[in-house]
């Protein structure tokens, strides 16, 4: 079979390789479809990449089990159609223990290589799709149930003012995920395109961050900020500018990493006079990637709109150059359905 090799910076290569074997308790899946997160891309960015063996990067996977191995593989059969959840988790932690398996102290990560023809995982990694989630769809399942970790740590009573800072393919996410849960979402870009679909996913203001975004956040929440702020932009500047547009008794949630790594002039006044909540949040837990593929399963979330890119396979680095270059919202990798296969 085919798969993406990264070798070092910026060179990543397909090439043909073994075809992956089921050992007990794994199953064989075909990929249809691999989403090409921002993570990828500082693997790909990275000057350390060339330290290490070339790997098969992509962790944002569907497809179809083709093989089933020894063992106990539950009610899993070869043809099902299913996403896959690289993090394994132990369950008996403290960590998991308390609700916080994003943290598993035993999690392994596993090598699971999405951006190939196939790829091996233990069964209990996977998760049949209902039959109205394409491919595509399921796998933003995993983008998803990282927003959906968020989300969890976040009050957010009916009607209350959720401002999402950024509207990339994650803001987007958080834009619905905030709709179905009642908010009314603000969502601030400096892009006219991106704002555009953030309300066509039902977004119920927007913001042009190239203007005024302070004074305009204010003029939409009586002059008292939003309640809730999510900052999706990993810039140190954007997240000091999300502290001065939260309301008192608010909350922000830094959901996206800073790189290069950055400090951040922070007032402590403003958690403490204005008592707001700042919380971050990182990866996901079982029950959230369940829940995100019920969101996908129900239509509270549309992911459709945030796909500007397919590529086939051996047009991967095509699809990474794109991402790198922020062109458009979601790249994905494709495969072509086979005779059999839905
Ligand atoms: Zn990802
Ligand atoms: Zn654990």
């Amino acid at each position: 079979m085919k798969s993406a090799l990264l070798y070092g910076h910026n060179d990543l290569r397909v090439e043909e390789v073994a075809d992956p074997v089921a050992g007990e308790g794994q199953a064989v899946i075909r990929i249809h479809a691999s989403g090409v997160c921002p993570s990828d891309i500082r693997s790909y960015t990275a000057a350390t990449a060339a330290k290490r063996d070339p790997w098969t990067p992509g962790h944002e996977i569907a497809g179809v089990v083709t093989e089933l191995g020894s063992g106990d593989t539950g009610d899993l059969q070869v043809g099902d159609r299913v996403a896959v959840d690289w993090r394994g988790v132990c369950g008996r932690c403290h960590q998991c223990a308390r609700g916080a398996a994003n943290f598993c102290e035993n999690l392994i990560k596993y090598p699971i290589a999405g951006f190939a023809d196939a790829t091996v995982m233990p069964v209990r990694q996977l998760t049949k799709l209902a039959g109205n989630v394409s491919f595509e769809a399921a796998s933003f399942a995993e983008p998803l149930a990282c927003v959906l970790n968020a989300h969890r740590a976040l009050p957010l009573p009916l009607t209350e003012n959720v401002l999402v800072v950024g509207a990339g393919p994650i803001g987007l996410l958080h834009t619905q995920v905030a709709k179905a849960r009642g908010g009314r979402v603000i969502v601030t870009d400096m892009k006219a395109d991106r704002l555009k679909t953030a309300a066509a996913l039902g977004a119920h203001d927007l913001v042009d961050a190239s203007q005024d975004q302070k004074q305009a956040v204010l003029d939409l929440t009586n002059g008292r900020g939003a309640d809730v702020v999510i900052v999706t932009v990993g810039i140190p500047a954007v997240i000091e500018a999300a502290f001065g547009l939260v309301a008192k008794n608010g909350a922000v949630n830094l959901f996206a990493g800073t790189h290069p790594k950055g400090n951040l002039a922070l007032n402590p006044d403003v958690p403490h006079y204005d008592q707001v909540a700042i919380n971050g949040s990182h990866d996901f837990i079982p029950n959230d990637f369940a829940t995100a593929l019920r969101l996908l399963q129900f239509g509270q979330v549309d992911v459709a709109p945030l796909i500007s890119h397919r590529f086939p396979l051996d047009a991967v680095a095509e699809a990474f150059e794109t991402t790198k270059q922020q062109l458009g919202l979601k790249s994905l990798v494709v495969a072509e359905v086979q005779e059999g296969e839905k």
